[in-house]
């Protein structure tokens, strides 16, 4: 790995496997894998004031607010500014985009590349209602499937016209994500 601190982030819809892919990453490579969602159910769990705030979101399948977001966000670019990190579920919004390109600008980096993950709507309904958890009823999932597509989705013209979007396909191995 050269010297150079490399970020990277997984972008696709709730079902497409963003999870599974970054937790494969960083245990073949040493990336940090950071998934907002999983650091959000921690924080409701455990009663934490910033759980305590989001709550109420996870469980509707509302996004948190961006404020929230890049406060946690910022967090981890600025505490552990040696590490190598993979953003699972973040940015979700174009303002969150443009707030982590500020806050890496800062820091004297940038994205060495966005990984599209793709699956049909059908496919991650599928996947999503069948994996038990508190947000994944048919009607929240559903419900995150639309949010996605409104707000998450004009990410990937975003990305693309930066010219780091790399399309890994839903099915596809973690090596094209490997290899940055
Ligand atoms: P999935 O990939 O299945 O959508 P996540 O674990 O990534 O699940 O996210 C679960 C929930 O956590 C989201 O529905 C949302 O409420 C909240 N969340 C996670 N990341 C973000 C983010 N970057 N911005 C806003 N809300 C977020």
């Amino acid at each position: 790995m050269s010297d150079e601190r490399i970020i990277v982030v997984l972008l696709g819809p709730p079902g497409a496997g963003k999870g599974t892919q970054g937790a494969l990453l960083a245990e073949r490579s040493g990336i940090r894998h950071v998934s907002t969602g999983e650091i959000f159910r921690a924080a409701v769990g455990a009663g934490t004031p910033a759980g305590l705030r989001a709550e109420a979101y996870l469980e509707s399948g509302e996004l948190v607010p961006d404020g929230v977001v890049m406060q946690l966000v910022e967090e981890y670019l600025g505490n552990r500014c040696d590490l190598d990190l993979c953003f699972d579920g973040f940015p979700r919004t174009r303002r969150q985009a443009e707030a982590l390109d500020a806050v890496l600008e800062q820091l004297g980096t940038k994205l060495a590349g966005v990984f599209l993950i793709e699956v049909s709507d059908e496919e991650a309904l599928r996947r999503l209602t069948s994996r038990g958890r508190s947000d994944d009823g048919l009607e929240t999932a559903r419900y995150r499937l639309e949010v996605y597509h409104e707000l998450t989705e004009p990410l990937v013209d975003y990305y693309r016209a930066q010219g780091v979007l790399r399309e890994v396909g839903g099915e596809a191995g973690i090596d094209a994500v490997a290899d940055v």
